[in-house]
């Protein structure tokens, strides 16, 4: 047994007093203990605002982005250690545990990528300067300047690399120092990835520190210039937003929770085409991949109401390819559930769910011995309005065929019974009917993946999220934003307006600049 340690205030940091105990849910022996008992969370804020905050904002972007390539470089160099990790604390095939550690380093690097391009500079333009005055000399500019706090991230089980690495990369870039919190269930793999991070001495002290366990009363002690970044469910996003600390302060919060995402054939869609076999290959994986415990994996399955019967046998054929079974086989194409409490959860849900559908295939039933093992689960639901679908997030295998019409501001209407989605992908080579979901659809969904004949070969699939690429969801998603390149640096920015004379603050003159300023696109970052 391993014991978690935090990094806290410079020093690794043995929890006392209860702790929790991490399993590998594929033979449930425990694997690890993790307790963050006895850090004073008051210290390890002010650290971070006192000693890593004017560290990193000593910095310029490029130096900062020098940082997190060194980052990406300390994790790569660990990869298959990491995989392996992966494999025992998270469940995870190969295939998944890559998924989520090279999501890890590709994200750093993509930062790395956009942080060297802004060089020297210290802080941003954001838009084009205004004329305020009768004449050009009374001149107005929005710039982007560092906040003085703390980057706080609470980060969900299921992504224990990607999701501390996404959020780092954007504060750090930003100049704010982090304090990392991963999902208890799966947190050997972060914990490792904070090992190497400090190991690797890229970020200056302060700049970064990890807690294993709970974050105790570190809510209690933020104050106005701190950050909170969640990602978890919208029960804890919910309480999280109403902490009684935060709401005082207006402390900043970004809330990425959970989604009842939705994938929409069109009417259109050939059988055999290459957006057909997209829109079942995707199904499939965004249900089986990281054994549905991904917050961007499919829930709801639109197919025009004739052709229920056709897309529940091809999406059933697609899961039966994925073996159930040991991730560190070869041949297993889906892993168990990562924790006892997630195979209790979802259970419940199928039970839920089977009291309105149809069952394809699957079902709660266990399918093994031992382990915390599920098989895919496909449902067809009578009605597409049934509520329990747009309202019950299962964070499996499971998805359920909702039959519709086949018009497009159908489709919309029920992707918005779900409160707000991260993702929505819609399968069409009709481009009226694309145009009109998409635009439709964007109101209820961070994202809309648009499938067509003419994309089929070179997409990357829905469920993927990229840097380069807001992620976040309205409503139920939780209403946060993040990454989107220079996008993801807003939150940890403070905007604000510079009015004066042309010669002191647009950019070609501004003293302060430690090069030539030159403008980000408006409304970027
Ligand atoms: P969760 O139970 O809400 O926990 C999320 C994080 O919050 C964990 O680190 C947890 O710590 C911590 N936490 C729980 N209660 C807290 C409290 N009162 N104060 C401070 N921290 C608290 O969610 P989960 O089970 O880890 O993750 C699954 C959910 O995350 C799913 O619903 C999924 O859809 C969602 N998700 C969303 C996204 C997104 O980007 N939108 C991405 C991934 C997952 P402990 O683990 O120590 O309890």
């Amino acid at each position: 047994m391993k014991t978690l340690a935090s990094y806290v205030q410079g020093r690794w940091h043995i929890g006392s007093g209860a702790s929790a105990t991490l399993y590998n849910p594929t033979t449930e022996e425990p694997l690890a203990s993790a307790s963050s008992g006895g850090i004073d969370f008051r210290a390890v804020l002010e650290h971070a605002r006192s000693v890593g905050g004017p560290a990193l904002r000593a910095m310029t972007f490029g130096q900062r982005a020098e940082m997190l390539d060194r980052l990406s470089k300390a994790i790569h160099a660990h990869r298959d250690e990491l995989i392996e990790i992966s494999i025992q604390n998270a469940g995870t095939t190969r295939g998944d545990a890559k998924f989520d550690i090279d999501g890890a380093i590709g994200t750093l690097a993509a930062y790395a990528r956009t942080g060297a391009e802004l060089g020297a500079k210290s802080f941003l333009y954001d838009g084009p300067g205004v004329q305020l005055g009768r004449t050009a000399r009374f001149w107005g500019e929005h710039v982007l300047v560092p906040r003085l706090g703390a980057a706080v991230h609470v980060n969900a089980f299921n992504f224990p690399a990607w999701n501390m690495m996404e959020k780092a990369a954007c504060a750090l870039l930003a100049g704010a120092p982090v304090i990392e919190k991963p999902g208890t269930p799966t947190a050997l793999l972060a914990w490792r990835i904070a090992e190497l991070v400090v190991a690797s001495g890229a970020v200056p002290e302060g700049g970064y520190q990890f807690i294993a366990g709970s974050v105790g009363d570190l809510l209690d002690h933020m104050t106005s210039q701190d950050s909170l970044a969640f990602t978890g469910s919208s029960h804890t996003a919910a309480k999280l937003r109403g902490h009684g600390q935060l709401v005082k302060h207006n402390v900043r919060v970004n809330l990425e929770a959970d989604s009842l995402n939705a994938a929409v054939l069109a009417p259109d869609v050939e059988a055999g085409s290459d957006t057909f076999n997209l829109f079942v290959a995707n199904v499939a994986l965004d249900m089986a991949q990281k054994t549905g415990q991904k917050c961007t994996a499919v829930r709801r399955v639109l197919v025009p109401r004739e052709r229920v019967d056709e897309l529940a046998a091809e999406i059933q054929a697609a899961l039966a390819a994925y073996k159930v079974g040991d991730p560190a086989d070869a041949t297993t194409r889906m892993g168990p559930l990562a924790s006892a409490d997630q195979l209790r959860d979802v259970r419940a849900g199928i039970e839920r769910l089977a009291k309105s559908a149809r069952s394809v295939c699957g079902g709660a039933a266990p399918i093994r011995d031992k382990g915390y093992f599920v098989a895919p689960t496909l449902f067809v639901a009578p009605d597409a309005r049934t509520s329990v679908v747009h309202t019950d997030e299962v964070f499996g295998p499971v998805a359920t065929i909702l039959p519709y019409a086949g018009s497009a501001r159908e489709a919309v209407e029920l992707v918005g019974l779900g409160g707000g989605s991260l993702v929505t992908s819609v399968y069409s080579n009709d481009v009226a009917f694309l145009e009109t979901a998409a635009l439709g659809i964007g109101a209820w969904s961070g994202r809309v993946w648009l499938g067509s004949d003419k994309m089929a070969e070179q997409a990357l699939a829905p469920g993927m999220v990229l840097p380069q690429m807001i992620h976040g969801g309205p409503g139920r998603a939780g209403g946060g934003e993040e990454l989107g390149a220079l996008r993801g640096l807003a939150f940890y920015l403070q905007r604000v307006a510079l009015q004066g004379f042309k010669g002191v603050i647009a950019p070609e003159s501004f003293a302060l600049a430690n090069s030539a300023q030159t403008r980000q696109g408006a409304g970027a970052p």
